[in-house]
C-alpha cells in the first residue's frame, strides 16, 4: 500500500483528490493549514479511516514537516497547499507570497533532505509532485493555447506566486536532483468548492433569486476541468510521469463567464423554477471588471494525452450538471460554509 504526503488536502482540490486516493486503497497523510479555504466537513466521511491521518499545520513549518516524513515515510509528496483566489491575492498579495513561495520552499527543502536519505528502491521511486495553475502563463488572444513551452507571463499577484514556486520546483530538480513533477491545470469545478469562486457563488445566488455579478462584459474565456478529471490526471503523472517535467491539465472547454453563468441558470430553471417563473438570466448583473483581468486561458494537454493515456471522462455540459445537482443534493455544507461553522470544527492532531 502506498503512503503519500497531501498538503492541502482540506481544500476544494486536495479534499477530492484524498477522497478519491482513500477509495482506491492509498494511505494518506493529510497536511492542512486550514485556513478559511480548509473545510474539515468535507473530509468528515474519513473520521474513521485508519488510512487518513489529518494534521493541522503550514506546510512551511520544517520541524513539523520533517516530522512527518520521518514517521510516516511516505512513497510521494502531493502538494495542493496554496492561497488560491485571485481576488483575495489583489487585496492582500503577503499572505500568497508567505504560502505559495516560502512554505513550498521549506516543503521542498524538507523533501529534498527526506529524498536524499531514502535508499535502493524507495529512493529510486519517490516523487514530489507540484500542483500548479494555467494562470502562470499570463493572457491569451483569441487564438492559439498554452503549451508546456509558453513562456511563464503571471498577471495576478496569486499566479506570480504560482509562478514562483513552479520555478522553486525546477530549480530544485535541476539543482539537486529532487525527483519533481509539475501539472498546470485550467480552471475547475465540481463539488466542495469554496462558494467564492464563480461557478458555486452562482449556483448559490441564482438558486436564492439574487443578482449574479458577472465581470466587464461577461466574455473572459476560460477553459474547465471537471476536479475529479484534475485528480486522476495528477494520479497518472505520480504513476507515470518524466521527473523533471510539466504537464498541463485542461478540460478542452473554453466557454466565456457568460456562457457558464447562463448554463447554471438553465440548469437551475429546469429543476427549480423561480416563483411566476422568471429565468434566472434576468438576474445577472454586469459590475466592474476585475483589475489586470487575464482575457483568455486555454490549455493544450496534448503531452498528458499523448504520453500517458490520460483523457478527461466529462464534458463541460455533463460536468455542470452534476456540480448543479451535487450543490442541490448538498446545502447543508454550503449553509455552514456561509454562515462560517464549517471553521468551528478542527480535525486531528
Ligand atoms: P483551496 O483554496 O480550495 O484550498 C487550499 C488548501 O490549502 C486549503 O485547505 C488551505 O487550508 C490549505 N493551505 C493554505 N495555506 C496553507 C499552508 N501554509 N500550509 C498548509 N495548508 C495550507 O484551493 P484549490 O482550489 O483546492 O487549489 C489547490 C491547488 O490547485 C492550488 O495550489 C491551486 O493553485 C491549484 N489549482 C487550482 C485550480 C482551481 O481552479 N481551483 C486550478 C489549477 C490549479
Amino acid at each position: 500500500m502506498k503512503t503519500l504526503l497531501v498538503t492541502g488536502g482540506a481544500g476544494f482540490i486536495g479534499a477530492n483528490f484524498v477522497l478519491q486516493a482513500i477509495a482506491d486503497g492509498l494511505r494518506v497523510i493529510n497536511l492542512d493549514k486550514l485556513t478559511y479555504a480548509g473545510n474539515p466537513d468535507t473530509l468528515s466521511s474519513l473520521s474513521e479511516n485508519e488510512r487518513h491521518v489529518f494534521v493541522h499545520g503550514d506546510i512551511g513549518d520544517r520541524t513539523l514537516v520533517d516530522r512527518l516524513l520521518a514517521t510516516h515515510k511516505p512513497d510521494a509528496i502531493v502538494n495542493f497547499a496554496a492561497e488560491s483566489h485571485v481576488d483575495r491575492s489583489i487585496d492582500g498579495p503577503a499572505a500568497f507570497v508567505h504560502t505559495n513561495v516560502v512554505g513550498t520552499l521549506g516543503l521542498l527543502e524538507s523533501s529534498r533532505d527526506y529524498w536524499r536519505a531514502l535508499e535502493g528502491a524507495a529512493r529510486e521511486a519517490f516523487r514530489f509532485l507540484h500542483v500548479s495553475t494555467d494562470e502562470v502563463y499570463g493572457s491569451l488572444g483569441a487564438e492559439g493555447s498554452f503549451s508546456e513551452a509558453t513562456p511563464y507571463a503571471p498577471n495576478s499577484p496569486y499566479s506570480a506566486s504560482k509562478a514562483a514556486s513552479d520555478h522553486l520546483v525546477r530549480a530544485f530538480h535541476h539543482t539537486y536532483g529532487l525527483p519533481t513533477l509539475t501539472t498546470n491545470c485550467s480552471n475547475n469545478y465540481g463539488p466542495y468548492q469554496f462558494p467564492e469562486k464563480l461557478i458555486p457563488l452562482v449556483i448559490q445566488k441564482a438558486l436564492a433569486g439574487e443578482p449574479l455579478p458577472v465581470y466587464g462584459d461577461g466574455l473572459n474565456i476560460r477553459d474547465w476541468l471537471y476536479v475529479g478529471d484534475h485528480c486522476t490526471a495528477i494520479r497518472r503523472v505520480l504513476e507515470a510521469g518524466h521527473q523533471g517535467d510539466t504537464y498541463n491539465v485542461g478540460g478542452n472547454a473554453e466557454r466565456t463567464n457568460i456562457t457558464v453563468v447562463k448554463t447554471i441558470c438553465a440548469l437551475l430553471d429546469a429543476r427549480h423554477p423561480l416563483a411566476g417563473g422568471r429565468p434566472r438570466e434576468s438576474l445577472i448583473t454586469y459590475v466592474k471588471d476585475r483589475p489586470g483581468h487575464d482575457r483568455r486561458y486555454a490549455i493544450d494537454s496534448g503531452k498528458l494525452q499523448r504520453e500517458l493515456g490520460w483523457r478527461p471522462s466529462q464534458t463541460f455540459e455533463s460536468g455542470i450538471a452534476q456540480t448543479v445537482d451535487w450543490y442541490l443534493a448538498h446545502q447543508p455544507w454550503v449553509q455552514r460554509v456561509l454562515d462560517g461553522s464549517y471553521r468551528m470544527e478542527r480535525l486531528g492532531a
